[in-house]
């Protein structure tokens, strides 16, 4: 097959090498001072005061659980249309994930069905900034400060975007990335949780290491042996060579996205006349990261399948991919949380409908071309 093009991508360059060679060649390959420094280059960019890193974006949301205290028979409000990370973190924690329906033009959480599912056991909302757009986070914020629950950004698809000027980072009181290759930017694997919060941050560094109340680094400089382990924690730690790498990478952000929205772009304007696809809505009131590109495809207008429109994609090598199964709809969770179809009609009609076609900043102009040609050619338009 000639040159297939996955949906995503990472981009690594000969700085982000030497970056890392050289802390391989450094006394400290963990716990040492580029974890202090790739959090504080975040934490600073996204306006937060806090950074923690660790091990994955999946850690991160595990961490931001603990940092807010999640226990047996606390509530935490998901949307079903994510990636099961979101949910599973609440589920580590002994707490249920209560999912919540996305509204069907961009897919993010339904904010007009948050308030119905609030109990005396709610503890938080978990928005999620679905394909790299940000939630109406004024609107979020309106139904936490109202009923006393903590406001947590899944932004793994949103690091470089904004929401009416602010920086995503900055908009939740726990906000979560993650820096897996297909990301906007990458540590191999890692993810960061920024907050305001210092006492947040406190618990979250205590928690990636085990809950011991000094980590080695601390002890070595203090000179003593003592520590304890105060609270059940795990080794969610990140290497200092992995974050040397994404010091490296995020250097380069800005321009990464914005190479992705010039791709959404001309997406945009191919598809605009097509009567077979309908890309997501955009609010105006954002800047838009781009992690993925998702069309919905007209299937009663169409001859085809969308399994076999897939297939068709696949075999043209483009490497389209399905960005959510609903969480709720995976055995796990039927079994576990009695979930079932018909539950989230919205998230489900567009599970059906969902396409992401490849976005990733390196892909070329002829690559995007050819995207546009094969996906019109495959949904039966010219
Ligand atoms: C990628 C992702 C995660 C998990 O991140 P990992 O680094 O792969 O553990 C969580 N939530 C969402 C929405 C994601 O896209």
């Amino acid at each position: 097959m000639t040159n297939f093009i996955p949906y995503g991508r990472q981009w690594i360059d000969e700085g982000d090498i030497q970056a890392v060679i050289e802390v391989l060649r450094s006394d400290w390959l963990t716990t040492g001072p580029k974890v202090d420094e790739f959090e504080q280059a975040v934490a600073n960019a996204v306006g937060s005061q806090y950074g923690v890193a660790v091990s994955s974006g999946t850690a991160a949301l595990h961490t931001a659980m603990y940092a807010i205290d999640i226990k047996r028979g606390d509530e935490v409000i998901v949307p079903t249309m994510t990636f099961a990370a979101t949910a599973n973190a609440v589920v580590f924690q002994g707490g249920t994930p209560v999912f919540s329906d996305v509204e069907e033009k961009m897919l993010l959480i339904d904010i007009s069905q948050i308030e119905k599912k609030i109990t005396s056991r709610t503890k938080a909302i978990i928005a999620v900034d679905y394909a790299g757009q940000p939630c109406d986070y004024d609107e979020l914020k309106k139904i936490t400060d109202k009923h006393k629950l903590t406001l947590i950004a899944d932004a793994c698809h949103a690091l470089g975007a904004t929401y009416k000027g602010h920086k995503v980072g900055s908009l939740a009181e726990l906000n979560i990335f993650s820096f897996h290759p297909v990301k906007h930017i990458t540590t191999g694997e890692g993810g960061m949780v920024t907050t305001e919060n210092p006492e947040y941050a406190r618990r979250m560094k205590m928690f990636r290491n085990h809950c011991m109340n000094s980590d080695y680094r601390q002890r070595e400089e203090k000179g003593n042996w003592f520590y304890e382990v105060v609270d059940l924690g795990y080794n969610y730690r990140i290497t200092d060579f992995q974050c040397a790498l994404g010091i490296s990478q995020f250097k380069k952000l800005p321009r990464r996205i914005k190479r992705r929205q010039e791709i959404a772009a001309v997406y945009n304007e191919a598809f605009a006349r097509n009567e077979f696809i309908i890309p997501l809505s955009v609010n105006p009131e954002i800047t838009h990261a781009y992690h993925l590109y998702i069309v919905r495809l007209k299937l009663d207008n169409i001859k085809k399948s969308k399994q076999q429109i897939f297939t068709d994609l696949r075999n043209a090598g483009i490497g389209v991919n399905v960005h959510y199964i609903p969480v709720h709809l995976h055995s796990y969770y039927r079994k576990k949380f009695n979930a079932s179809e018909g539950m989230f009609p919205v998230s489900e009609k567009a599970f059906y409908e969902i396409l992401s076609l490849p976005i990733f900043p390196d892909m070329s102009d002829e690559d995007v071309q050819r995207v546009v040609s094969e996906t019109t050619k495959a949904v039966g338009g010219a």
